[in-house]
């Protein structure tokens, strides 16, 4: 099993802190797991990476952490319709997406260029561009830390909701995903209904788009509007978009009727938490070593020399500022440590 000591995670976190753990062990099968759980490594502290891409890392790390780097690509059924395939939690998932849109698998094509693995994908079920995990997501395979055995959780059991999944909730901390198997249509379904992914189409005059249109464009969009981590530190949409009571959604619009809102349920709606960071004046805000994106205000950034908790110290106060401009609670998507 490799490990390393007093080694830094700056290559293993997308906002670039140079932060030390105490030991980095890589997790390349399943087995290694279980020989862990037979030295009683689970009846201590630990902690679990993938790709680093949802983490803000505030402090050095005292406890071990594994590193999940299990590969494979397996098919496990085909039909007309569809195709199964399991893919080990180490597997990157845009490599995984254009896998798929080489082979004409649809389903995960809107999801292209999210950065991190197949493995950490359900933990908050990841979406983009009008598409979620949980809409092609079949099973996944999970280590249980404390009975030492592996569970198959099948989409109920996963619980998935908005950035949301039972391994956020009552799982939390208590399974190591090993892979995830997905349920990819062989017939052609595209899904073009968001507006940047069609104005995108519009300007290629694309009226009839393949699989590979739609993940080219969502590519470029998210090239034009969102840091790349390996020039511009940052972990993506720092909050989630708060899902609000209709009532006082509508409250805000009175005032600022271009305010959008998306209906959730007969009471409830999300907003854009990016809209309230904006209207809050925090975008493009700037200072020391960190700020908010001058092009999205929901990601923050790191410029380069600074610490974890700089992030920390501005995302807490965008939050108090927006609940007390808006009456509106924003709260973290990205995983602090
Ligand atoms: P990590 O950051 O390594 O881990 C995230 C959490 O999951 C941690 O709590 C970790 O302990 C836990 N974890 C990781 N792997 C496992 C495992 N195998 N078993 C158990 N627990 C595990 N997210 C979206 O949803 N949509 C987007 O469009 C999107 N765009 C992004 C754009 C940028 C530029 C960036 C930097 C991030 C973006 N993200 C987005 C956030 C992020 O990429 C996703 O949440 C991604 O799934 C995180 O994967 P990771 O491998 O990097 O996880
Ligand atoms: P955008 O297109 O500017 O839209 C702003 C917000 O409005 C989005 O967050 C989106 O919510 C919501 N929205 C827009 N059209 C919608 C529709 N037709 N139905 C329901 N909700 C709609 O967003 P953006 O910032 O450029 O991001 C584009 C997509 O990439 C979004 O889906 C976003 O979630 C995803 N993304 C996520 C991260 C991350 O780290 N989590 C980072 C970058 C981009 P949703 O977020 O629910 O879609």
């Amino acid at each position: 099993m490799l490990s390393e000591v007093n080694t830094s995670l700056l290559p293993y976190n997308t906002f670039g802190f140079d932060v030390q753990a105490t030991e980095l062990i890589k997790i390349e099968n399943k087995e290694q797991l279980v020989n862990l759980y037979e030295n009683g490594f689970f009846k201590s502290p630990f902690r679990v990476i993938s790709g680093g891409s949802n983490l803000l890392l505030t402090q050095n790390i005292q406890e071990p952490i594994l590193l999940i780097r299990i590969p494979g690509i397996t098919q496990k059924e085909e039909t007309d319709g569809y195709v199964l395939i399991e893919f080990g939690a180490g597997e990157n998932w845009h490599a995984t997406v254009l896998h798929c849109v080489k082979n004409q698998f649809f389903g995960i094509e809107n999801m292209s260029l999210i950065p991190g693995c197949i493995g950490a994908a359900p933990i908050q079920n990841i979406g983009a561009y009008g598409t979620e995990l949980k809409d092609v997501f079949h099973s996944l395979s999970a280590y249980n830390i404390q009975t030492g055995k592996f569970e198959n959780f099948d989409l109920q059991q996963c619980q998935f909701g908005y950035r949301d999944s039972f391994f956020k909730q009552q799982g939390k901390g208590k399974y190591i995903i090993t892979s995830v198997t997905l349920k990819l249509s062989k017939i052609a379904k595209i899904n073009t209904q968001y507006g940047d992914i069609q104005n995108a189409l519009i300007q290629k005059n694309i009226t009839n788009p393949t699989i590979k249109d739609v993940s080219d464009a969502v590519i470029e969009i998210r090239k034009s509007k969102l840091p790349d981590p390996a020039i511009l530190g940052n972990s993506g949409s720092f909050f989630k978009n708060p899902v609000i009571e209709k009532s006082l959604a509508e409250k805000i619009q009175a005032n600022h009727p271009d305010l959008k809102i998306f209906p959730v349920s007969d009471e409830w709606v999300k907003i854009p938490a990016a809209w309230l960071i904006e209207k809050s004046g925090w975008k493009g805000h700037k200072r020391s070593h960190v700020g908010v994106h001058e092009k999205q205000a929901l990601v923050l950034v790191h410029y380069g020399g600074g610490k974890g908790s700089e992030i920390q110290q501005l995302a807490t106060e965008i939050q108090t500022d927006v609940a007390n401009k808006f009456n509106v609670h924003l709260e973290f998507e990205v995983n602090i440590w």
